[in-house]
């Protein structure tokens, strides 16, 4: 997937990654954003949120505290694949955009290649959960877009935006065209929705990914978790992976439209 080891490139042949995450009981929140050495973003996007006064940090200083963290540091090749890179070059060939050298960490095998799922430029992971005592939480991280230039960060690393919870409304995390998710508040205009307007978590999903943020000609999806412990996700993309399971064993697993 799209965050992590097998994330998408930027213009300049690099990996950025960004991640949040956020603690509806309490409102807390961390962020990361342009990350390159940090093996698992979620981990130091949750450092922030419990271990330091700030909420969002970014590029070098977010390394930096990853070490005094002791959270663990790769090579940024280590998050480097074959088929990203593919998709950097027709990305660059199509825009007219000059291609960066290849990484020279990218000749020999390549074990992400394996993974058959095409998402294209997508693919962007999260999570929502509800715990016995009724607490929500929601959590993000991706790679962003492929072809990103000039230090882009995405709807995923914004509180708000690509990640919300509040154990007043619900816990959501999405995926989809970052900079649409932001201009639209999209997270929190759905716990908006249900805190303030009485919405189920399905109606305001439906009206923020199919109203919303097709009006803005974005396109994505959400998923959701409610304050009973119930679930929902929207999307207005071809398909969307996803899954569910509840603590009386319900497992639940999709990939398209129309499976639900
Ligand atoms: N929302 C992510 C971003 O814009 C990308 C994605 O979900 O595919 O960074």
């Amino acid at each position: 997937f799209n965050a992590g080891r097998g994330a998408v490139f930027t213009s300049e042949g690099r990996v950025e990654l960004d991640a949040s995450i956020m603690d509806g009981a309490s409102l807390g929140a961390g962020a990361v954003a342009g990350v390159t050495t940090v093996r698992n973003p979620i981990s130091l996007a949750r450092r922030v949120m419990t271990h330091s006064p700030h909420v969002m940090l970014i590029g070098s200083g977010a390394e930096r505290f990853a070490a005094e963290q002791g959270l663990e540091q790769v090579d940024p090749s280590w998050f480097f694949s074959v088929r990203r890179w593919r998709s950097l070059e027709t990305y660059l060939r199509a825009s007219k955009l000059p291609i960066p050298p290849r990484p020279a960490a990218l000749d020999g095998s390549d074990p992400i290649e394996q993974l058959v799922h095409d998402e294209g430029k997508k693919g962007t992971v999260g999570a929502v959960a509800r715990d016995v005592h009724g607490n929500l939480a929601a959590a993000t991280s991706t790679g962003g877009i492929t072809g990103k230039r000039w230090g882009r960060v995405g709807d995923s690393a914004i509180i708000g935006a690509g990640t919300y919870a509040s154990n007043a409304a619900c816990a959501v995390s999405a995926t989809g065209d970052g900079e649409v998710f932001i201009r639209a508040a999209a997270a929190r205009e759905i716990a908006s929705l249900v805190e303030h307007r009485g919405m189920s978590i399905q109606e305001a999903a439906d009206i923020v990914i199919h109203q919303r943020i097709a009006a803005l000609k974005g396109e994505g999806g959400v998923i959701v978790v409610g304050r009973d412990g119930s679930g929902a996700w929207s999307f207005n993309s071809d398909g969307m992976y996803r899954a569910r399971a509840t603590s009386e064993g319900g497992v639940e697993v999709a990939l398209y439209k129309d499976e639900d």
